[in-house]
């Protein structure tokens, strides 16, 4: 049985639509991602971080990868459009999060599942909300929690 996992996407440099339009391709085209459901695209607010506007997304998943395959993959897209990490929270021109993998629940250096600071983001919590309306978190449904944000800007781009 395919598993549903959620993947966060987000960029600000560059052209980020067009490199997150690119990136829903690429992920559909990893082998053993059988489908990729992509959201609206989000502009947002830089949260703990500097530097231009983002543009975020969510992509659903199903696949026969392991999380930490799964993972793997992003970290090879990410690579592919040219992704520095000068330290933690830099601008970037591709950062792709493994938000949620079916009910998994690991924590380990080079992977935690769910993803630690996905609940407090509204810059997720909207796409996400798109894509799983309803869906419950360990801290509470997605709408619930982005209630809880509501002073982060998030606002849909057409
Ligand atoms: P951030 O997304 O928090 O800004 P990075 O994208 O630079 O940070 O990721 C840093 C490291 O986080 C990666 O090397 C990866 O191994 C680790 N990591 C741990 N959990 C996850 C996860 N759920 N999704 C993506 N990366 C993760
Ligand atoms: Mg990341």
């Amino acid at each position: 049985m395919p598993t549903v996992a959620y993947v966060g996407l987000g960029a600000n440099l560059g052209d980020p639509r067009q490199t997150l339009i690119q990136a829903f391709a690429e992920l559909a085209l990893i082998p053993g991602v059988l489908q990729c459901t992509p959201s609206r695209l989000y502009g947002s607010i830089p949260v703990d971080a500097v530097g231009p506007q983002f543009v975020n997304a969510v992509a659903r998943l199903t696949t026969h990868l392991s999380p930490l395959e799964l993972l793997d993959a992003l970290q090879g897209i990410e690579d592919r459009h040219g992704r520095l990490r000068p330290h933690r929270n830099a601008p970037r021109t591709l950062d792709l999060d493994l938000l949620l993998y079916d009910a998994v629940q690991t924590e380990t250096p080079s992977l935690t599942i769910p993803h630690p600071r996905m609940h407090l983001r509204a810059f997720v919590l909207k796409p996400l909300a798109e894509l799983a309306p309803g869906l419950a978190l360990r801290q509470g449904r997605v709408e619930d929690l982005l209630g809880q944000c509501a002073e982060q800007e998030v606002w849909p781009l057409v």
